[in-house]
């Protein structure tokens, strides 16, 4: 073991990690593209975008100039009562390529952070207005994120587990459109929003919803009043094939959260966009209509400058385009590899392949995970199946030779699978 692993071991607490039976972690000294460097002088080809942030590739030329420049202008500064060129230069761009309506940027830090502002904002919304609408919906198999409100709005699942009884009561429904809309039409007049993850359920396993589904649950909401909440925070910035997944059904939500892939992978930072209906609820000569929420470091101006040069390299790059021909490749491999008899569904969409593997268990524990993991990572590939559910979910730079690589090395892994020998390596 490394002087920094046993350090780390000694003053680390990792997240997602039961650090008793956990292996030593692998210490990454470098990054350049899709590639991973340990500091053991292996390269790891990173297929899960590090935790689904990286879209341009790692330590990209322009976005480390960009950072640069920045640091050496403003690091950060309070964001209450003062403001920065980076925030209001990428809320005006955000909102040029935002679907329609969606005009205002509330900034945060995160994910999970950029949902609570969506609930707040939502359920604060209908109390600005005199309506005792109190209550959310959200789907089952959702994830939003690990802090309370995101927890709460995620479906039960090992994470929130422990927290069950501090959770406040979310109405649960199947993604299915006519019990959807029996809820809203039931229950209308409690609920302040229903959220989703539009097109791609991430954590939950990876689940594609189409278009139509998509199209109708939005006309269901303006239906009933209820408000829709898209969380993007996975499918944002083309991950899907579009820049963000409520164009597949050409809807405008009513509020957007947006992370991960807005600072490519680089810094921290959440936005909430709202429409201006809902701005307007809380614009008022009342303070008390305030809407009392932010973080030490809201609108870090490192972070909105990446994100600025970030928006840049899709056009100058055109990244969109480079994801829709990885798109093609994805839709071919999973019609191959679905043949498996392992295989219970491969399913694709954008830059995201998913391979469900048939298992008594199933669910985020199950023992495939934790054992495909550790035979990717042997073969110098970072894949980590949400249990039985392999997924590939590379930067957008990958090369065609290189997806093609890891294409070869998963029909090897589903091949020993299959014959039994990845059970009992040798
Ligand atoms: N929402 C969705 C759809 C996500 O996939 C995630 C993270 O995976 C989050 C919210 C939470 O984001 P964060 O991990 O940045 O808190």
């Amino acid at each position: 073991m490394t002087d920094l692993v046993e350090k780390d071991r000694r003053f680390v607490w990792h997240p997602y990690t039961q650090e008793k039976t956990a292996a030593p972690p692998i210490v990454i000294s470098g990054a350049k593209g899709v590639w991973l460097f340990t500091a053991d002088g292996r390269r790891i080809l990173d297929g899960v975008s590090s935790w689904w942030v990286n879209i341009h590739g790692h330590s990209h030329p322009t976005l480390n100039r960009a950072l640069a420049r920045q640091a050496e202008e403003l690091e950060h500064v309070i964001f209450a009562g003062f403001t920065h060129r980076p925030a209001v230069e990428l809320a005006e761009k955000l909102v040029k390529i935002l679907p329609s309506g969606l005009e205002r940027v509330f900034y945060s830090d995160n994910g999970s952070t950029a949902v609570e502002v969506a609930l707040k904002m939502a359920f604060q919304y209908r109390v600005n207005r005199g309506e005792k609408r109190t209550t959310f919906v959200a789907l089952e198999d959702a994830y939003h994120g690990d802090t309370f409100g995101a927890m709460a709005a995620s479906d039960g699942s090992a994470f929130t587990e422990p927290f069950k009884s501090l959770l406040f009561n979310v109405l649960r429904v199947a993604p299915k459109l006519d019990e959807i809309e029996q809820l809203l039409k039931t229950n209308g007049h409690e609920i302040a929003a229903l959220i989703i993850e539009p097109m791609l359920q991430g954590a939950g396993g990876m689940k594609i919803f189409s278009a139509d589904w998509l199209r109708e649950v939005r006309r269901i909401c303006t239906a009933n009043d209820v408000l829709l909440i898209a969380d993007e925070v996975l499918t944002g910035f083309g991950r899907t094939g579009k820049m963000f997944a409520c164009e597949h059904a050409d809807i405008s939500p009513d509020i957007i959260c947006l992370s991960k892939g807005l600072t490519a992978g680089y810094m921290p930072l959440g936005v909430t966009v709202a429409t201006n209906e809902i701005y307007q609820a809380f614009y008022d000569d009342s303070r008390l209509k305030t809407f009392f929420h932010g973080h030490s470091f809201t609108a870090n101006p490192l972070a909105c400058a990446v994100a600025v040069a970030s928006l840049e390299l899709f056009e100058t790059e055109k990244t969109l385009l480079r994801v829709q021909a990885i798109a093609a490749k994805f839709v071919a491999f999973a019609k191959t590899v679905a043949e498996f008899p392992c295989v219970n569904e491969a399913r694709t969409i954008g830059g995201v392949v998913a391979i469900e593997l048939k298992s008594a268990d199933g669910g985020y524990l199950d023992n495939a995970g934790p054992l495909l993991l550790r035979e990717f990572l042997k073969r110098n590939i970072l894949l980590r199946p949400l249990g039985n559910v392999l997924y590939f979910m590379p930067p957008y730079v990958i090369t065609d030779q290189e997806i093609e690589m890891v294409f070869g090395e998963i029909t090897e892994v589903l091949e020993m699978l299959q014959n039994g020998s990845l059970e009992n390596p040798v």
